[in-house]
């Protein structure tokens, strides 16, 4: 397709669709602001390539994330690994379903588990319902880096912001520089966004495992729930926690901005504290098991409503594309619709 494409921002979603776009023939260029690719929430998340286990509550994310995981794995080989024991644990008290309901909700879906019996709970863990074993893999940041880094090779400007996108007859100007089309890849933080969402700024804790051997992904669902979840990095892990990982909710990037900023060592603590008496409810060896090493601050862009919906949407207007992100693996659904805007667009059907 000989179409000048430029697309704002370089998290999984920006290089993701810099790749497919490049595979048919535009001319790509994606402007990212800091001096590497991945640096925001892709680079800064829980990093756990999804298969659907967390969203018993909302069907076209499960469906998304599960459909994603396929293809990710097929697509990107090398950027996720597997995790030998990884549990999603539904707790007798706090879920918001019950195991029985939870496991009916995973099995009509479609997405593979292997359901623990009593005798194969982990001990350690308090007062549980139900426990499945599932194959969600931890995705590889730094191989992703190396990968879209390479495969980008001249198409991605770093250290370049974006100020300014405007329409005018023939294309889209990107700070002046003509277009025929640009995709909005920065989750919002470009300009107000048009969709009913908040910034949620947030905080998740690295540990490290002090123990032998590699400590299981616990994934304690459904609801206000925590999770300890391995990263690429050995015996490092981060801790998650519903109830205390969001610090507040704004209706601008800028307000979510200034939030962090303001984030103090005393407020670290105090954090510290409640997550790990939140995760402790269900594991109550924790903090023998774990030290505490850093704190990771980021924002997440969600959409306003009460079903949990964390599904991929793309909006599209006239050579203008908006992707509003999902989980990571769903790059390919947001793939899927802008390539159908583009051609659509190409062959005059639009
Ligand atoms: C705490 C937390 C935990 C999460 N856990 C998971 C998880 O375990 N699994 C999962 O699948 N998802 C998870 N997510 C969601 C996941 O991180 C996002 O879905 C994904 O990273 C979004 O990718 P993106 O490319 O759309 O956005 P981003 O990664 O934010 O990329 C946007 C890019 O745009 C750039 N940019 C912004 N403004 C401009 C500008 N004006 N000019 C140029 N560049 C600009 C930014 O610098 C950034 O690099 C989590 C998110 C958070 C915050």
């Amino acid at each position: 397709m000989d179409a000048k494409v430029a697309i704002i921002g370089a998290g999984w979603y920006g290089c993701h669709l810099g790749m497919m776009l490049d595979a048919m023939g535009c001319d790509v260029n994606i402007f990212e602001k800091n001096s590497d690719i991945l640096g925001e929430a892709s680079g800064n998340n829980q990093f756990r390539l999804h298969l659907g286990f967390h969203y018993a509550r909302h069907n076209r994310t499960r469906i998304q994330s599960r459909d994603g995981y396929a293809r990710f794995t097929e697509r990107y080989p090398t950027l996720s690994k597997p995790i030998s024991n990884n549990l999603y644990v539904v707790p007798k008290y706090d879920s918001l379903v019950d195991f029985d309901t939870y496991r009916l909700i995973m099995f009509s879906s479609g997405i593979h588990f292997q359901e623990l019996r009593k005798n194969e709970w982990p001990e350690y863990l308090k007062d549980v319902d139900g426990v499945l074993k599932v194959d969600e893999h931890v995705l590889l940041i730094e191989e992703a880096r190396k990968h879209f880094k390479q495969k980008l090779e001249g198409s991605i400007r770093l250290n370049t912001k974006v100020n300014s996108t405007e329409k005018t007859d023939e294309g889209v100007l990107v700070d002046g520089e003509k277009f025929d089309f640009v995709i909005d890849a920065t989750w919002g933080h470009l300009t107000d966004i048009d969709y009913d969402c908040f910034y949620e700024p947030t905080l998740l804790l690295y540990y490290r495992y002090m123990g032998e051997g590699e400590y299981p992904a616990i994934t304690m669902v459904d609801g206000p729930l925590c999770s300890i979840y391995p990263t690429e990095k050995k015996g490092i892990y981060t801790l998650s926690s519903v109830k205390h990982t969001p610090l507040g909710k704004y209706d601008t990037s800028a307000e979510a901005k200034q939030r962090l900023r303001e984030f103090s060592n005393a407020e670290l603590q105090s954090k510290i504290e409640v997550m790990q008496k939140h995760v402790e409810q269900f594991v109550p060896d924790f903090s023998d098991n774990f030290e505490y090493v850093s704190p990771q601050l980021n924002i997440k862009t969600k959409l306003l409503g009460e079903h949990d919906d964390r599904s991929c949407y793309v909006k599209t207007d006239d050579r203008m594309i908006s992707v509003f992100s999902g989980k990571i693996d769903t790059i390919f659904f947001a793939a899927q619709k802008v390539c159908d805007y583009l051609e659509r667009y190409v062959h005059g059907e639009i």
